[in-house]
């Protein structure tokens, strides 16, 4: 991956041994590498509920990385020592955690319940992946962590948020009831390689049809902004709050807004594609606008993010077209 985490390496990480449930995914997978990179043994725990093994495949030669296949709606059992727990498992995507609704509420609540559990029996540090879904549909912009949102709990994206604003409550209780030592990051999207083409969001949406040529789906009139981070950069930040001592919640997130048309011409314009813009209806919960304030951030863990959008997407569009050539390539 080419990063490492600040401060740590072989001989000076804060860590020896890890668990990062829903580390197949695209962000845990990521997680996984640096962790394994900056010298941390890595206990992968996923069900494959929306991945597959592919993302840690490379990883599994080693023997410091160990996958247990597991639904962690059930109890979490793994023996050795073990000094953070990184919980990511969760369907992330909406057109996921539309088709997965009770399962996602089920990750949300058992699942974070049994997450803490491991990290209270290890005493481990614990870093829950909440996102900026927790605010809603937001009254404020740019969002601050003491904004607490304006979420429907009927509304057709509650299941993810509410799963999520449990889960804060939950990882909350657990630090005032228990002492865990705890810490909550809400990331904002966040975009790169192993994302996957079909999962609707904008970016590997725009991507796949600009790479095949076939027009790209503007949704309303594009105006609407997103404030998309590069994988590297959120990863980086999740290991710093995890070294860290804080509780947060903190954003983790890139705070330079682009609208959705000027996203889909970037991606056409760096994947040297002539396929054609079109404008489609907007799904009537797409978010108007979001972007996080990163302050926090950066006075109590020195993060910012580092990697601008056009670099991100051509690392992107790069991984994308390779994935596309080894497809093409198996099915002659
Ligand atoms: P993803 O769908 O690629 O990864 C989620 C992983 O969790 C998958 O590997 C899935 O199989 C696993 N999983 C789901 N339910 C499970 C269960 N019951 N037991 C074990 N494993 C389970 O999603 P992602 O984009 O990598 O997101 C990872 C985390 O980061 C999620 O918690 C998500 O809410 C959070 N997050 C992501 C973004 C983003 O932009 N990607 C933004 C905000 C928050």
């Amino acid at each position: 991956m080419g990063i490492s985490l600040p401060g740590c390496g072989p001989d000076s990480t804060p860590f020896r041994r890890a668990i990062v449930t829903g580390g197949c995914g695209f962000v845990g997978s990521h997680l996984c590498d640096l962790l394994l990179d900056s010298g941390v043994d890595v206990v992968c725990v996923d069900n494959f509920l929306t991945s597959t093994a592919d993302n840690v495949v490379h990883r599994q030669p080693d023997d410091r990385f160990e996958l247990l296949i597991h639904d962690v709606t059930d109890p979490i059992s793994i023996p050795g020592d073990v000094d953070l727990v990184l919980h990511l498992a969760s369907p992330a995507s909406p057109q996921d955690y539309l088709r997965l609704p009770v399962e996602t509420l089920q990750v949300g609540s058992l699942g974070t319940f049994n997450a803490l559990e491991v990290a209270r029996e290890k005493q481990a540090r614990f870093v829950l992946a909440s996102t900026s879904e927790v605010y809603g549909d937001p009254l404020q912009h740019p969002q601050r962590e003491s904004y607490w949102g304006n979420v429907n709990p009927v509304g057709p994206r509650s299941v993810y948020d509410e799963a999520k604003r449990f889960a804060e409550a939950a990882t909350t209780a657990y630090r005032t009831k228990h002492g865990v030592d705890t810490a909550i990051v809400r990331i904002f999207n966040t975009f790169g390689p192993r994302m996957r083409a079909e999962d609707g969001r904008a970016v590997p949406t725009f991507i796949r049809q600009a790479l095949t040529g076939e027009p790209l789906t503007v949704t309303g009139d594009g105006s609407q902004t997103r404030s998309l981070c590069y994988v590297d950069d959120t990863v980086r930040a999740i290991l710093a709050v995890a070294a860290g001592s804080q509780p947060g919640p903190v954003n983790l997130g890139n705070p330079a807004e682009t609208t959705v048309l000027e996203l889909a011409h970037l991606v056409r314009e760096l994947s040297c594609s002539a396929a054609p813009i079109e404008f489609i209806d907007r799904p009537a919960d797409d978010p108007g606008r979001r972007r996080p304030d990163i302050a926090l951030a950066w006075e109590q863990f020195g993060w910012k993010p580092e990697t601008d959008l056009r670099k991100g997407l051509s690392t992107t569009i790069d991984w994308f077209a390779t994935q596309l050539n080894d497809t093409a390539a198996r099915e002659r």
